[in-house]
């Protein structure tokens, strides 16, 4: 499944060869996992593509509404110039990285800004989750129709954004005003943003194990199997932990090793697992990077100790049984399965 990095790097694609057009038309096709597939077909067309953004696992395409199309012109292009000085200094100092923090503040502003009420009013977005194997990019219109094509929004250049699902585990929707507001806020801190303190308070505050606390989206956004895996394999923490029991010391190296995992996967364009491409159609190569990710049965790259996996709170989890030292009374019980692993489930 698409996580952060991945989500990231299409999201990037998209705003770079997609953002400023105006949709023309929608046509769909298999719409079991749209929210509201009326909504998207009268909605989208002449609306103009603002932004696309990532929010957590999402991939959000901010649109332009009717009374932001008459202003345009006026007061909203001198905001917007500002907006874009300020974008631009930003991203000359501090890079991607600055870039990402910056559209972050923006839209928790426009989420939750107590003086952005007519922001809000006029916010409206397409929110695309891409499930296990969704894809969302620009095509030729003369280009045929690739199977599995659900959703084609016509471009006013005459290519097409077309979403392409074999599974259609995904989600998407048209949502607006207070309504797309709190659905963005339902979801927890973004990992490459969150402070030590507060990702330290996040994870004390629960009994649950570690590892499903990474993988909860209310308590984090973005992180999956692969990343939270990789960054407790490289913090030296167990999957099947506390959260409640981890030191503050352990919370600051995880989200050390969290942020800089997923970092170089966004550098490297994501991990490319279960047909996984980007905006042009390119896979990402973070997978050459992981350490414990689909590695059971090989050695530890750091101690040699063969890599097992076990099962928390419904998930497959790589470890080192060496390097990851189970927390107490978590040896030698548990239901042994067919493969190498053991399966414990978590009281949360
Ligand atoms: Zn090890």
């Amino acid at each position: 499944m698409p996580e952060l990095p991945e989500v990231e790097t299409l999201a990037r694609g998209l705003q770079a060869r997609v953002a400023g057009r105006r949709i023309v038309s929608v046509t769909l096709r298999k719409t079991d996992f749209m929210d509201d597939p009326v909504a998207i077909e009268r909605e989208l067309p002449g609306r103009t593509i603002k932004r696309v953004e990532r929010f957590g696992k999402f991939i959000l395409l901010q649109l332009t509404s009717v009374e932001e199309i008459r202003e345009q012109d006026a007061t909203e292009s001198q905001r917007h110039r500002g907006k874009q000085a300020k974008r631009k200094s930003v991203v000359e100092h501090e890079g991607d990285e600055g870039a990402l923090r910056l559209r972050n503040e923006e839209l928790a502003s426009d989420a939750q800004g107590a003086d952005s009420s007519a922001n809000r009013e006029h916010a409206r977005a397409l929110l695309v989750h891409l499930g296990m194997t969704g894809n969302l990019a620009p095509h030729f219109a003369e280009q045929p129709l690739a199977k599995h094509t659900h959703a084609t929004f016509v471009l006013d250049d005459g290519r097409e954004l077309r979403y392409i699902d074999p599974r259609r585990f995904g989600r998407m929707a048209y949502l607006s005003g207070e309504t797309l507001a709190a659905e963005l806020l339902r979801f927890g801190a973004d990992p490459l943003l969150v402070t030590a303190e507060e990702f330290a308070e996040r994870i004390h505050g629960s009994k649950a194990r570690i590892k499903s606390l990474l993988l909860d989206q209310s308590v984090l956004r973005g992180v999956g199997n692969i990343y939270a895996d990789e960054s407790l394999w490289k913090a030296k923490i167990h999957p099947g932990k506390q959260g409640a029991l981890l030191k503050r010391e352990e919370t600051d190296t995880l989200l050390a090793a969290l942020q800089k995992i997923l970092r170089k996967a966004i550098e490297m364009r994501g991990s490319s697992i279960s047909d996984f491409v980007d905006a042009e159609g390119i896979a990402g190569d973070y997978q050459q990077r992981h350490k414990v990710y689909g590695r059971d049965g090989r050695k530890c790259f750091r101690c040699g100790a063969k890599i097992r996996w076990m099962v928390v709170a419904g998930r497959s989890s790589h470890y080192c049984p060496v390097c990851q030292r189970a927390p107490r009374g978590m040896t030698g019980r548990g239901k042994k399965t067919k493969r190498a692993g053991r399966v414990w489930t978590s009281k949360r």
